[in-house]
């Protein structure tokens, strides 16, 4: 069977974001991977659960990496990162310095805090983008789905525009 592992990992990410916007906090979900499409950690979003505006998936499927990340970098494997989301810049930075190879996401985010194309376009750490692959936007369906999370989002009490409302 040809097995479609972008669809796959990105599909659990999915579920990631889905689960953070159960939990009240912003809906995206990151997984990590091998090259032999074994699921290294997944993560989600926990800037409201705890209180952490550095929290972000992609940090937190980094973080729960653990060991795994280092030995990576060691050994020179090649993982893959799969977001919801485009990443930020801090999680830009987290995933340069984690060394991961392939970046795979759901959803631009050119109007929002998207920072990876940004970055990687203004020729700043050119040499360390070089050695990534990168795939934006494959799958349609999935974003579409990553869209309405998003939509939600905005109708969610910890929401800023919201909580902003909340204290005036
Ligand atoms: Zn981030």
């Amino acid at each position: 069977m040809n097995f479609d592992k972008d669809r796959y990992f990105l599909e659990m990410a999915l579920r990631e974001a889905e689960k953070a916007l159960i939990e009240n906090t912003y809906p995206i979900g990151a997984v990590i991977v091998d090259e032999n499409n074994n699921l290294i950690a997944k993560g989600r979003n926990r800037v409201h659960t705890q209180q952490d505006t550095t929290a972000h998936a992609e940090v937190d499927a980094i973080r729960n990496a653990g060991h795994a990340i280092f030995n990576a970098k060691v050994k020179g494997e090649k993982f893959t990162i799969y977001s919801t989301l485009e990443p930020c810049p801090m999680c830009t930075g987290a995933i340069l310095f984690a060394k991961i190879k392939r970046v795979v996401w759901l959803l631009n985010d050119d109007l929002g805090f998207g920072g990876y194309k940004k970055i990687k376009d203004s020729n700043v750490f050119e040499k360390k983008f070089k050695e990534i692959e990168l795939i934006e936007e494959p799958f349609l369906d999935l974003k579409t789905k990553q869209k309405e999370l998003m939509s939600k989002w905005e109708d969610n009490e910890n929401y800023i525009l919201n909580l902003r409302k909340s204290v005036k």
